[in-house]
C-alpha cells in the first residue's frame, strides 16, 4: 500500500489499489460521505453492496464520479 499513499493522522490513505493490497479497508465517499469497511484481496474488492472498483479505484453507488478514499491500518 504505497502506491498514491500519503500519512493522514496515524492511517495511511491512498486512492488506488496497489498490487498488494489485500485485507481490510475503510472506503469514504467524498460525495455523500458514507464510510463503510470492506474486504479486498490481491487488489480486488470483494463484493460488496453499494461499492464497485473500476480499475484501482473503488467507487459508492450514489453517483459520485469521485474514487473513494481508502483509510488503511497496513
Ligand atoms: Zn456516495
Amino acid at each position: 500500500m504505497t502506491l498514491l499513499a500519503v500519512r493522514e493522522e496515524e492511517r495511511v490513505v491512498v486512492q488506488g489499489l496497489d498490487q498488494q493490497s489485500s485485507g481490510e479497508v475503510v472506503v469514504f465517499c467524498p460525495k455523500c460521505k458514507a464510510l463503510q469497511t470492506v474486504q479486498i484481496s490481491s487488489s480486488r474488492l470483494m463484493p460488496t453492496r453499494k461499492f464497485f472498483q473500476r480499475g484501482a479505484y473503488i467507487f459508492h453507488d450514489c453517483g459520485s464520479t469521485q474514487p473513494c478514499r481508502l483509510y488503511t491500518n497496513m
